[in-house]
């Protein structure tokens, strides 16, 4: 009998079964290409366990659940540089990835306006499993693929993907490309530089958004270790066709490649 309650609260503790998606996804994690890049926001999937968190399908692949088209981009930029790109495979609506664990936003009670049920009165030890199996695997990978390229010597920019929605609390946004930063912006300002330079879409600093304490991807894996670093922001109306992906993950591929042939120039004169 105490064997069966056992069994019991194990399958009512464990979010993750065996049979549902791995936390995290990677491509390319042997390349040395000097751009490592991460899309937080690459899914909208909730685990069975979680019963979608009271939220229905079209909500949660509305922008709120993901970041529509971001990875989509971030695969064609990593196969376009031939560059590691590590991914989470669920919702920011489980837990957000890219908010510090004390973050209120961590795992969201509402979002644009949308209630998000299945996290009203989540207990603590709901939070530390969605830690546990889907924020911690994440970053961990992220960790142990800077500490080999740095145990090997291969200098590294953090690229983290994003989208963005056109219209946000009834607002409509002009810009089309965000580039965000925080206490250190050696290499984004060199993107802004060449971005305006090379195309003419709609280019914006630390638009709509911009990294800050509420961050946890860029201070954690590369602010905070002295890494390069760029966080791009898409317009998600221009990234939601395979075509579209395409064309944005070349144009963004020149733009890096461009960046960084300044960045190296500009330390040699
Ligand atoms: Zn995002």
């Amino acid at each position: 009998m105490a064997h069966q309650i056992c069994n019991a609260e194990r399958i009512i503790l464990i979010i993750l079964s065996s049979f549902e998606t791995n936390p995290v996804s990677t491509l390319r994690t042997g390349s040395n290409s000097p751009y490592v890049l991460v899309c937080d926001h690459a899914s909208w999937q909730v685990p069975s366990g979680l019963k979608d968190l009271g939220v229905t399908k079209s909500d949660l692949k509305r922008h709120i659940g993901w970041d529509i088209g971001a990875l989509g981009v971030a695969r064609k930029l990593s196969n376009i540089l031939k560059a590691p790109l590590i991914w989470q495979n669920y919702s920011r609506l489980v837990i957000d990835c890219n908010r510090v664990l004390d973050h209120s936003g961590l795992i969201a009670v509402e979002s644009d306006a949308t209630i998000i049920p299945g996290n009203m009165n989540i207990t603590k030890d709901g939070i530390h499993r969605r830690i546990r199996e889907i924020y911690q695997p994440y970053h961990l990978a992220i960790k142990k693929l800077l500490d080999s390229r740095e145990s090997r010597g291969v200098p590294t920019i953090v690229v983290s993907i994003h989208s963005f929605t056109p219209i946000f609390l009834g607002i409509k946004r002009a810009c089309e490309l965000g580039v965000l930063f925080g206490s250190d912006s050696r290499y984004a300002r060199r993107f802004i530089e060449s971005a305006k330079a090379n195309f003419d879409f709609v280019v914006m600093a630390n638009e709509p958004y911009r990294v800050d304490k509420k961050d946890a991807t860029i201070p954690m894996h590369a602010i905070n270790r002295g890494n390069l670093n760029v966080l791009l922001e898409i317009r998600q109306d221009l990234i939601t066709s395979n075509a579209q992906q395409q064309l944005w993950g070349n144009t963004l591929a020149a733009v890096l490649e461009d960046a960084t042939s300044q960045l190296l120039r500009s330390q040699y004169i």
